[in-house]
């Protein structure tokens, strides 16, 4: 079922989260054993990330940088069918530009649709460590826009490579937005300007950057409205968990941590005092979320799901 009728027929907030495939020659049991904590809940949804391989490179004499191995996390596709074979949800596999060729994505799209998937979620994907700045692949797509447009296409009955018309797709097909801007974005006019055309061109909901501060989604819900973005827009959280978190979140995902969570943050000591405070905080951002209203909320739990399951416990 797609993504969007579950949030039609809703009567409340429902609840979903997201997964990141093993590290490769991982088995899919950590897969299960995180994604098994959390069915009573019952989640409608199941993100599924999508990782590029990437060269991992370690510091040698005189600083120079030597490639050390290959990170891969693949079997996003694989993973998406084994949970809704066995836990009966839908997933939703995540589907980036970078690497793809627009014919590679075709050919993805088209296993999906074999394998009884409705959803996709649309990115561009980030720029990789050897990369300054994000580059398309060779006929691949530069922006998420394009790639929605693609998955529009296929979903009419036009593929890239026949100009004639075949047989539909009926994709559903999810966005990213930024409540505190993307981090490449030259102000957040223009990044909700380009949010706008993703909408326009088909997108028909949008899962939100994570964030800690629930003004900034409300603002930011605001503003689209303002511009006549009226799909669902679902906010996305991650409970803070260790001390590193505290230094990496903001860099990494071009955020900030509001006063009152940095000043309990400073008082911590542990991993252990971080992961009390992440939770606490996450139960609170998600009650004022739900009172509010929105159409669900939508949990990153990366690879592990104790703490999504001690928030969860709280509010579903
Ligand atoms: P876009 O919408 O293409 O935007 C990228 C930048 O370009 C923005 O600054 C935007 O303002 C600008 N822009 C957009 N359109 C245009 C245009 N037409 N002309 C000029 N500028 C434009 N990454 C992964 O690799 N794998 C994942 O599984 C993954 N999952 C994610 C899930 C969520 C919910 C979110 C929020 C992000 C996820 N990401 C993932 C990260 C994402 O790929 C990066 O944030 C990436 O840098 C931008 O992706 P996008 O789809 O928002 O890009």
């Amino acid at each position: 079922m797609k993504v969007i009728d579950h949030i039609n027929e809703a009567k409340d907030t429902l609840f979903s989260f997201e997964i990141l495939p093993p590290l490769k020659g991982k088995s899919i049991q950590s897969i299960y054993n995180g994604i098994d904590p959390l069915m009573e809940f019952k989640p409608k949804f199941i993100n599924v990330t999508y990782h590029r391989e990437e060269y991992v490179y370690k510091e040698r004499d005189k600083g120079l940088l030597e490639k050390v191995s290959i990170r891969k996390r693949p079997g996003t596709v694989g993973i998406c069918a084994a949970i809704m074979n066995k836990y009966h949800v839908d997933a939703v596999p995540h589907l980036i530009c970078g690497g793809f060729s627009k014919e590679d994505t075709e050919n993805a799209l088209i296993d999906l649709q074999f394998l009884g998937i409705d959803n996709v979620l649309a990115l561009r994907g980030d720029p990789i460590k050897t990369e300054v700045t994000f580059k398309a692949a060779n006929k691949g797509h530069k922006y998420a826009v394009e790639l929605i447009e693609q998955i529009q296409s296929m979903n009419r009955g036009q593929y890239t490579m026949d100009e004639i018309q075949l047989e539909p797709t009926d994709f559903c097909v999810g966005a990213a937005g930024y409540p505190e801007k993307h981090f490449e974005a030259m102000n957040m006019a223009t990044d909700l300007q380009y949010l706008k055309q993703k909408v326009d061109m088909g997108a028909d909901y949008i899962v939100t950057q994570l964030f800690y501060d629930n003004s900034k989604y409300f603002e930011f819900v605001k503003k689209c409205r303002e511009i006549g973005i009226t799909v669902p827009i679902i906010p996305g959280l991650k409970p803070i968990s260790n001390l590193r978190h505290i230094s990496f979140l903001p860099k990494f995902f071009n955020i900030d941590l509001p006063l009152e969570l940095s000043t309990e943050l400073l008082k911590c000591k542990t991993n252990e005092d971080v992961k009390q405070v992440g939770i606490e905080w996450g139960i609170q951002q998600s009650k004022e979320l739900k009172a509010a209203g929105v159409p669900c909320i939508h949990y990153y739990t990366m690879t592990n799901s104790t703490e999504v399951r001690k928030i969860a416990s709280e509010l579903f």
